[in-house]
């Protein structure tokens, strides 16, 4: 609990809508969903953690709502409790599809603890998998899928798997190693209709005038901020809760860290969102630190990565529809780095099954350090072998130029 290890010694009221203690959620998508990680090994603190550090938690219960005039978070009917800072760490929740006639029993999502102990059951007996959305959900999950025996098809709205989030070249190795697993990767596709048997299951899909038979859906197209508990108490939000450079929102007592906020960035012209376990944990000891007395803006470099088919992706920094891409390594051998350049500078690395790489682009990052293409572009540069001091030498970052 970063607030008690930056010294905090007031009381810390912890409240959450899920009935479980606080658990890790990549591992999810991953190592739980395929059979290697107990329901036990989930948790990140055992009950006696928060009972030891004098942490009141109550789980199973949503907070609603905020009173800020006496500063009161309602939790029940009659029951109130006294805040002198809040902080809002509300998430986010999956965006769901409509089905006409209710949602079918094996239609799944994936977030939750909940979500993923019910999909890993019904993972037993499926045969014919469809996957719609070719995100970071979509793709953990349909290797996992494959090596349970399933037959996977995944049906991406856009022209390209992961295309907000990494390059052309990387979203063209990951399409390829998950083919290679097994997979059908319909990009560019959509749904046009779902078959639904008698019991309201769905038996079916038609896309692209050919039907297929499924018995298992997972739906990753996304996600929606959880900000209305701030919007109905008349905090600043749009698209997710406003936060300052401290991470407080229009309230100076109230905060927001994680996936339900968006924050300004010295990179970017925009607020931004980032869905992140990363982010969530430094937001999360930043502002630990800030309540124990500590001044500055948070601007940790965002980093991500991504199991997938026995590939390693690892993220670096916010990377934006227009950037450039270079690539460094050997994509044929299954080791390499895209950097991403911005008004010819390095704005953010994607390094395939290549951990040094992930880590030097992250500490140039971090260095504000103006890394031009033409350094980039030096013959036998790796990114782990580039001298970092010498390039951050090159100058500061490059001011904001476009949007996130
Ligand atoms: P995501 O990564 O945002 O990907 C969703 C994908 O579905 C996008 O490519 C989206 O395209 C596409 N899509 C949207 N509507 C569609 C439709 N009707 N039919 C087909 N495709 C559609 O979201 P996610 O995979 O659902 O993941 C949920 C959240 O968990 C994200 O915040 C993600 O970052 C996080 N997560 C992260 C990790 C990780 O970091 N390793 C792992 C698991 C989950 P458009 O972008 O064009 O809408």
């Amino acid at each position: 609990m970063p607030l008690r290890e930056a010294g905090y010694l007031g009381g810390i009221a912890l409240i959450g809508d899920e009935p479980h203690t606080p658990y890790h959620r990549p591992p999810l998508s991953k190592d739980y969903m395929a059979g290697g990680l107990a329901e036990a090994e989930l948790p990140i603190r055992t009950a006696e953690y928060y009972r030891d550090q004098d942490i009141w938690l109550r789980t199973g219960t949503p907070a609603a709502p905020i009173d800020r005039g006496p500063g009161h978070v309602v939790l029940a009917p009659g029951e109130r409790l006294p805040y002198e800072r809040l902080v809002l760490a509300t998430g986010a929740r999956n965006r769901r599809l409509d089905f006409d006639g209710g949602e079918p029993t094996n239609v799944h999502y994936l977030r939750t603890r909940d979500d993923a102990a019910r999909l890993r059951g019904a993972l037993a007996d499926a045969r014919r998998v469809l996957i719609i959305g070719a995100g970071f959900i979509g793709l953990e999950f349909a290797p996992v899928a494959a090596e349970h025996g399933a037959r996977v098809t995944i049906v991406e709205k856009a022209d390209r798997v992961m295309g907000r989030a990494v390059s052309a070249e990387v979203s063209a190795h990951f399409a390829a190693r998950h083919a290679a697993a097994g997979a059908e990767v319909l990009c560019g596709t959509a749904v046009d209709e779902f078959v639904r048997g008698a019991n309201g299951r769905v038996t079916g899909v038609r896309i692209g005038g050919q039907v297929r038979d499924v018995d298992l859906v997972l739906v990753g197209i996304g996600v929606i901020p959880n900000s209305e508990l701030a919007q109905a108490a008349g905090l600043a939000v749009d698209n997710g809760i406003v936060v300052d450079s401290g991470l407080a929102t229009s309230d100076p007592v109230i905060f927001a860290i994680g996936g339900c906020a968006r924050h300004p960035r010295p990179e970017a012209t925009e607020l931004v969102g980032v869905e992140s376990v990363q982010n969530a944990a430094d937001q999360a000891r930043f502002l630990a630190r800030r309540i124990c007395g500590a001044e500055g803006d948070y601007d940790d470099v965002p980093w991500f990565w991504s199991h997938q088919a026995g590939e390693k992706l690892q993220i670096a920094g916010l990377s934006q529809p227009g950037d450039g891409s270079l690539v460094l390594g050997d994509p044929a051998a299954g080791r390499f780095s895209v950097c991403r350049v911005r008004d010819g500078y390095l704005a953010a690395g994607e390094s395939i099954n290549s951990p040094g790489d992930h880590l030097a682009s992250r500490k140039l990052l971090a260095s504000g350090a103006r890394v031009d293409e033409a350094q980039l572009r030096a013959p036998g540069l790796s990114l782990r072998k580039s001298p970092a001091p010498a390039l951050a030498a090159a100058g500061p970052a490059p001011a904001p130029t476009s949007h996130l």
